[in-house]
């Protein structure tokens, strides 16, 4: 056995297994931690490669989300190793990782904490570490010791601000050292740490503490705040409507951006507030949220009657200012060794509205905006006991150009294709569209589907998700010949992603009959939703295009139809010659707007769609049996290939990417070659 008091009584596999457990128990309330925040450990003994007992410390790999781990996100390091270290007066980062790496039990496995002295410095068998929400108000305070006194009693240790590392763990060890008997420790501006023999009585210690502070903070009234009388839930939607395009085209015309917005009751009455501009001043809760809500959000003072050229002149200038300010903080602190990172506000207030918050991705875009929320109530918790009062300035640039800290960014997938871009696709709930849609996700666009079946829209937005994740699909129900269910579906999409930069329209019905015997509702209904519904999408997309000032691409899919007739078809193949022609009219009137339009003429795609009616009108038209109607259209085919949904999404691609950028009024077969249908 080996010598350390410290240890868990229980077989590895079992402590483990407990302190998975709690550390979910913990990482699925966002109260105690957010996104990546937070670790925990276990000291345990093992058997090493020699075959020999060892005391192991098994913490939380950095990175690793609490509320998703598994034993696999727990490396180990020797115990031993990290004891020797105590004596030591100073060691830096570098030296401190390297000195890790040698410690570890597995050296392929995970990069342990940047927390790992922390936890291997206190003698005790698990140890917690959270960023509780409650916890952070006592910690972000004028005189933190006597609140914390007054709020969770005399036995709490108190560690002033120190970058974590191995000065922070020598000294927060130190000062449990002249703590007996202390139950639990808070790091000011940084989070709580609570221990126990097990994971359970460190959890239970956690759980403990936190709601002692929470029933503290319950016990005292929110002082009076002045606010501004609140807008109309349909003054604050048009601000809405009119901002997120601005501030997007803004903030993306490098990379592109898309936003998320918020403005749950707690948020909107923050940005009401009369002191709104101080408090957003006020400087980040915990520096575990700098790399992704910056320190600061920039709030933008726009009012319901200024003009759209007014509202785009302030959007620009504020953002402008706050690069500034950025740029001279960094130049003020950088002593030559950092590269600055982006100057842009990653969260933008409109006082009365809400908050957007911006990022590369739908998922990523969310962090910063989460993690304000919670900023929101901890900084109106911290007005009830005193003045709100986060790290210095120059503390907050050594938390954000922290090497240590930058490096979990790196452990970010590579920017795909279309990463940044917000899309729509009509008729997406299946067929062509959907196949267009999963390509898009695939490229790492956010995708808005639109399909006027409800309920098959429900389930390919199941099936979307799995490809790309819940936040980067979305789902409207929209007739696209329903110009008020139209206008619905763009606000919802402004609402949900910040903006449009891809329009795929697609749906469509496909009608049959000889001339002679269509009813005139047969015909109208085609040309309502053949072309009018292809106007009527398109127009309010290049109306958005058009407020980002950012470009943007139109992706008509019409049919070989628009060229080469079929028998039969004729309100179809009509209504398709009337959506090129669209398209084309597009491609001429926003070319100067860098919005490229093109179209994709299909053939023959085998899908789930073709009604059995369908199929057999077809075989009627061609004269052929029904069975023989796929092996005709091969064999029509200059390439004698059957063609699928998926080369119709290949085409779309081209198009919307930057592979296509000289492009724009072209139409594309996807037909597996027809020599009639060669556009010209
Ligand atoms: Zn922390």
């Amino acid at each position: 056995m080996v010598k350390n008091a410290a240890i868990n009584p229980k077989s590895m596999q079992d402590v483990l297994g407990d302190l998975v457990q709690v550390s979910r128990n913990i990482g699925e309330d966002s109260k105690y931690v957010l996104w990546g925040g937070g670790n925990s450990s276990v000291k345990i003994e093992e058997i090493d490669f020699r075959g020999q007992a060892a005391a192991v410390l098994r913490i939380k790999g950095t990175g690793a989300d609490m509320k998703t781990l598994t034993v696999n996100d727990f490396p180990g390091v020797r115990l031993d190793d990290i004891g020797a270290l105590r004596e030591r007066e100073t060691m830096d980062d570098d030296e401190m990782a390297s000195y890790l790496a040698h410690c570890m039990l597995d050296p392929q496995g995970p990069r342990p904490s940047i927390e790992t002295l922390l936890h291997g410095f206190l003698p005790y068998g698990t140890v917690i570490h959270s960023h509780a929400d409650a916890i952070l108000a006592l910690a972000n305070v004028e005189d933190p010791e006597k609140v914390i006194v007054s709020a969770l009693g005399d036995r709490i240790v108190v560690v002033p601000y120190i970058r974590p590392g191995f000065t922070m763990a020598k000294s927060a060890a130190q000062a449990v050292d002249a703590m007996p008997g202390a139950e639990a420790m808070v790091l000011l501006h940084h989070g709580l740490v609570t221990w126990g023999r097990t994971p359970m009585e460190a959890y239970e210690s956690h759980i403990d503490i936190v709601r002692r502070a929470e029933e503290f903070f319950e016990n005292h009234p929110y002082p009076e705040v002045g606010r501004r009388a609140r807008w109309s839930p349909g003054v604050r939607d048009q601000l809405v409507q009119r901002m997120a395009p601005l501030i997007r085209g803004h903030l993306g015309a490098k990379d592109p951006v898309v936003l998320r917005f918020a403005d749950d009751e707690q948020l909107l009455a923050f940005t009401e507030r009369d002191d709104l501009e101080d408090m957003a001043r006020l400087g980040v809760v915990t520096p575990d949220h700098l790399l992704y809500t910056k320190n600061v959000p920039l709030v933008i003072p726009a009012q319901p009657d200024m003009a759209d050229s007014n509202l785009d002149e302030m959007v620009r200038e504020r953002i402008e200012q706050y690069r500034e300010r950025y740029g001279r903080y960094f130049e003020r602190y950088n002593s030559g060794q950092f590269v600055m990172r982006s100057p842009d506000p990653v969260l933008v207030i409109i006082p009365g509205v809400g908050v957007w918050s911006a990022g590369p991705s739908p998922s990523l875009s969310r962090v910063p905006l989460e993690m304000y929320q919670h900023a929101v109530s901890i900084l109106e918790n911290v007005e009830k006991i005193g003045r709100y009062q986060s790290l210095s300035e120059s503390e907050t640039f050594e938390a954000e150009y922290w090497p240590l800290e930058l490096s979990k960014l790196s452990i970010r997938p590579h920017a795909r294709e279309l990463q940044g871009k917000v899309a729509m696709v009509t008729g997406a709930a299946a067929g062509i569209g959907a196949a267009i849609a999963k390509r898009l996700v695939k490229a790492g666009a956010a995708v808005v589907i639109a399909d006027r079946n409800g309920e098959r829209l429900r389930d390919a937005v199941k099936v979307l998700a799995a490809e790309g994740g819940n936040d980067q699909v979305s789902a409207v129900v929209m007739d696209v010949s329903d110009e008020s269910q139209v206008m619905q579906a763009f606000e919802t999409t402004v609402r949900t992603y910040g903006g449009l930069d891809i329009l795929v329209s697609n749906a469509g019905t496909a009608p049959t009959g000889r001339l002679t015997e269509i009813s005139l509702a047969e015909w109208e209904a085609s040309l309502r939703v053949n072309v009018t519904g292809h106007f009527l999408v398109a127009r309010q997309a290049l109306r958005l295009m058009s407020r980002q000032r950012t470009g943007g691409n139109v992706v008509f899919i019409v049919s070989k139809n628009a060229l080469v007739p079929g028998p039969e078809f004729g309100a179809y193949s009509v209504a398709k010659a009337a959506e090129l022609q669209l398209g084309r009219i597009a491609a001429i009137e926003h070319g100067a707007d860098g919005i490229r339009v093109n179209m994709i003429n299909p053939d023959a795609i085998w899908t789930d769609l073709w009604s059995p009616q369908l199929r057999a009108d077809r075989a009627k038209a061609y004269n052929i049996r029904e069975e023989d109607l796929e092996d005709f259209y091969r064999r029509r085919s200059l390439l004698r290939r059957v063609v699928t949904e998926e080369d119709v999404a290949e085409g779309v691609l081209f198009f919307v990417s930057e592979r296509s950028s000289r492009t724009t009024g072209a139409v594309l077969p996807v037909d597996a070659g027809i020599r009639e249908g060669f556009p010209r």
